[in-house]
């Protein structure tokens, strides 16, 4: 008998976790394992932002609770960012601050939720939605596109999948883990279908303003304005003013359903700490340049990895117009044999990978497809080709 409830018993241990576990015990051991692991840029936070916090720290007026909701002038700001970004017109009152886009995701569906409601999700899915899903009592129902379509799954896939229990179509456009960018008039299509199903859009657009190639990532609301008042926008701090660790994030939907989310958030949390609020305030109201400079950079290593990654006899990776992953399909690999192994899963393959090269990359079990790696190049440029190449040579041994 399991010591801890069965709800949290059910959570999965992420797939990530062994390798990374492992490449911090070899690095501890002094090897020189590079790490295509991480989920955040390797830049710090501006410093206007910085200062902001600071500045907060000695004010008074931020050492006591504040307003579940958040701070009525983040709230504010963030809808001025949200017309000025993404020409979506909302109200403060339409706009819940949240601890990081990770505890936005959560509330959202434990806000929309009954037991035994469905949530397309579309795979390769980010490791937190299935979770979240399940503990606000939801199911995922997965809907998968592979590399042929670019990662993009079709208004005919979903219709495949839903059901009369159909309550929410999660959406994530930059797309971690693969980097695909939804065109206009498939966002378009799309949220046509589930305004006229009746169905929910969570739609995370976390890395709204990490995008290349010319490529926009568009609001699904504002391309069909008449989706607004069955959609949740869930958005953050983090990859646009790196700013992982300041843990803010928000949810805009309708007033109803986001008055509904700031009162479970007054007894899950309270609210969120006011110094990261005060410095989001800053970054949210501030210029666009951070992430202008961050996207030249990431754009860089983009083309950088795609080419050397093509260029490995067995892996096939799409160009990735978003986000800072490339997501390659290494499933011509598996069952042959390497360094006298043969392995048959991308888990296992991730492992010899660490092993032989001293590269960590995380296997597409963790995001709802085995037989890909996500690669994430938020690292400097010059690790980045020194651990392409390791993984080049490794794999070129197989047979
Ligand atoms: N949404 C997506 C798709 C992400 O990749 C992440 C972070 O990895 C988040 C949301 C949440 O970020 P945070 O909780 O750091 O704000």
């Amino acid at each position: 008998v399991s010591r801890v409830s069965a709800r949290i018993a059910a959570i999965k241990p992420s797939a990530t976790l062994a390798v990374d576990a492992k490449a911090k015990a070899l690095k501890a051991e002094g090897r020189p394992v590079i790490g295509f692991g991480a989920g955040q840029p390797d830049f710090p936070t501006p410093d206007y932002v910085v200062e902001a916090a600071a500045a907060a720290v000695r004010d008074r007026a931020n050492h006591g609770y504040t307003a579940a909701a958040g701070l009525p002038e983040l709230r504010e700001a963030i809808a001025a960012k949200t017309l000025r970004d993404s020409a979506y017109d909302v109200d403060a009152a339409q706009v819940l601050v949240t601890n990081g886009g990770k505890q936005a995701v959560y509330s959202a569906f434990a806000t929309l939720l009954d037991p035994g409601d469905e949530v397309l999700l579309p795979a390769p899915y980010w490791t937190t939605y299935p979770e979240s899903i399940t503990l606000a009592g939801g199911v995922p129902v997965q809907v998968t596109a592979d590399e042929s379509t670019g990662y993009l799954v079709t208004v005919e896939q979903l219709e495949a999948a839903r059901t009369d229990r159909t309550k929410v179509l999660l959406f994530n456009s930059p797309s971690n883990p693969t980097g695909a960018v939804y065109p206009r008039d498939q966002v378009e299509a799309i949220g046509r279908w589930a305004h006229e199903h009746g169905i929910w859009v969570v739609t995370d657009e976390i890395y709204e303003h990490l995008v290349y190639d010319g490529a926009h990532a568009e609001s699904m609301p504002v391309v069909v304005p008449e989706l607004a008042d069955q959609t949740l926008v869930l958005n953050g701090v983090a990859k646009t003013w790196s700013m992982t660790g300041w843990r803010v994030g928000w949810i805009i939907g309708p007033q109803d359903v986001v008055k509904a989310a700031a009162s479970f958030q007054s007894h899950l949390c309270g609210n969120v700490a006011n110094v990261a609020q005060r410095a989001a305030l800053a970054a949210v109201s501030g210029p666009l340049d951070a992430v202008a400079e961050m996207r030249a950079a990431f754009d860089a290593r983009r083309r950088r990895i795609v080419s050397m990654l093509s260029e490995i006899h067995g892996v096939d990776c799409p160009t990735p117009q978003g986000a800072f992953y490339a997501y390659p399909s290494v499933k011509r690999l598996l069952g042959k044999e390497i360094r006298g192994e043969r392995p048959t899963s991308t888990v296992e393959l991730a492992e010899v990978i660490l092993r032989e090269a001293e590269v960590a990359v995380v296997p597409g079990e963790a995001f709802g497809t085995p037989g890909y790696f996500r690669f994430s190049y938020a690292l400097a440029e010059e690790d980045l080709v020194t651990g392409v190449t390791r993984v080049g040579e490794l794999l070129s041994e197989a047979e």
